[in-house]
């Protein structure tokens, strides 16, 4: 686990609600440094997987996945909330740490058999992550990895993802 980027991931106690400690990653994408970490350390561990695509998750998983895109030669795909994405789509809904969410994907994003990588800043209970890679494969995709830049390991998110390569920098 890489300390430097931990020691730039600020807790916000009680947000968005009380009893949630929110993990905010801005500090780390404000430094140059822990931001060029962030995406070489992810970009080490996706590269042999291969992927075609990188998917992210609305928002912050835009943040890091187009950087990852870039740098790794891959098309990048955007997991929006709904009402978001103007073409035909596709939807899940699932309970998360707080809440509920719904998440959308454009139906003609992935073609059939499409290497793809799933990232999102944070993996809490899992919902999100395996949502996603429920819609990926519903598409066709293959799931060639999950990556995340923090793992909240006492919500045993990767139970959700048990049949999925996942790999995450900062663990709690
Ligand atoms: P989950 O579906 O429970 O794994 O939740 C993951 C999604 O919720 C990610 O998109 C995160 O951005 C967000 N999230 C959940 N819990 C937290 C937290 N404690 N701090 C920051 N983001 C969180």
């Amino acid at each position: 686990m890489s300390e430097s980027l931990k020691a730039k991931i600020r807790d916000v106690p009680d947000f968005p609600e009380k009893g949630i400690v929110f993990k905010d990653m801005m500090p780390l994408l404000a430094d140059p440094a822990t931001l060029r970490e962030a995406v070489d350390l992810l970009a080490d561990w996706i590269e042999p997987r291969r992927p075609d695509l990188i998917l992210g998750a609305e928002a912050r998983g835009f943040i890091l996945g187009t950087a990852l895109a870039y740098k790794l030669g891959c098309g990048f795909v955007a997991a929006r909330r709904p009402g978001k994405l103007p073409w035909k789509t596709v939807s899940a809904s699932y309970a998360l740490e707080y809440g509920e969410n719904t998440l959308e994907l454009h139906a003609d994003a992935i073609v059939e058999g499409a290497r793809v990588l799933v990232h999102d800043d944070v993996l809490a209970t899992g919902g999100t992550a395996a949502a996603i890679c429920d819609l990926a494969e519903q598409l066709g995709g293959k799931i060639v990895g999950v990556a995340f830049v923090i793992e909240l390991s006492f919500l045993e998110g990767r139970k959700h993802l048990a049949s999925y390569d996942v790999h995450s920098l900062i663990t709690y």
